[in-house]
């Protein structure tokens, strides 16, 4: 089933010195439970499109179609975790703001906490944690409110590769046990191909569809063995030679 239609949108910026073409008429639909990545050249408007899908910016031609109600879990280019709040009351923060804070609520986020290995760190603060737990700690944060879907942008690029393919394991894994539609948002092409069903390669701005490769690496149950496959270094290679490099 579809979840979202995106239909025709652009966006312009407009600033005091000139006009930014951001997005140029895209249109996409997204299935419910698939993993969907996006990738394209730096700058190119793809964090601009998850802004308009959860309503931080308004499109300026176009409109997005939503086939139930969605809860958006939204997980932006910073994990911004807030270094005076415990790892308990960073993963609580979502909830809390959306006076959410029940003890059924709660008891979830201690249950995530402890699956994702980070209950014994509870009362530590954020700067104490390595990359990749920060990370899990942010995506705790972003679930605890239940999503029916979630927009990651660029979630572990500030992280080294080693850690970056542990951690994508761990979110595949997370994603897939609770079925939530992703929307991925990568310039790491690796990356997306490891995780997702589909790729949208976006040209260089303004972002407009470049190609949509439907990914089939099924057969392999995680990330990292994905990536050691004859077929994904073809896509690879295929997905490289499509984007619009920027030198
Ligand atoms: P990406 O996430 O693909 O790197 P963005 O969506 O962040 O790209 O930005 C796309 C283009 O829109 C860039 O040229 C950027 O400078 C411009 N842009 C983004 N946000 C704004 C804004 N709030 N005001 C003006 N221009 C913006
Ligand atoms: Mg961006």
């Amino acid at each position: 089933m579809k979840l979202i239609n995106i239909n025709n949108l652009s966006k312009t910026y407009h600033t005091k010195e000139k006009e930014i073409l951001s997005i140029d008429d895209i249109s996409l639909d997204i299935n419910e439970s698939e993993i969907v990545s996006i990738v394209g050249p730096s700058g190119c408007g793809k964090s601009t499109l998850l802004n308009i899908l959860t309503n931080l910016e308004k499109p300026s031609k176009g409109f997005i179609r939503e086939n139930k109600p969605l809860i958006i879990g939204y997980m932006m280019q910073n994990d911004a975790l807030l270094p005076w709040l415990s790892v308990r009351n960073n993963a609580l923060i979502g909830l809390k703001l959306q006076h959410k804070l029940t003890s059924d609520n709660i008891d979830y986020v201690d249950t995530l906490l402890k699956k994702y290995d980070l209950y014994e760190f509870k009362d530590s603060y954020p700067n104490n944690l390595s990359g990749g737990m920060r990370q899990r700690l942010a995506l705790i944060r972003t679930l605890a409110i239940k999503p029916n879907i979630l927009l990651l942008d660029e979630p572990f690029s500030k992280l080294d590769i080693d850690s970056r393919i542990t951690i994508s394991d761990d979110v595949y894994n997370i994603i897939k046990e609770l079925n939530i539609t992703t929307i991925l948002i990568s310039h790491d092409i690796a990356e997306a191909l490891s995780l997702s069903d589909r790729i949208v390669v976006l040209t260089k701005r303004p972002a407009k569809i470049k190609r949509i490769y439907d990914i089939d690496l099924t057969e392999y149950p995680s990330p990292s063995q994905k990536r050691q496959t004859p077929e994904f270094n073809k896509l690879y290679n295929m997905i490289w030679s499509d984007i619009d490099h920027v030198s």
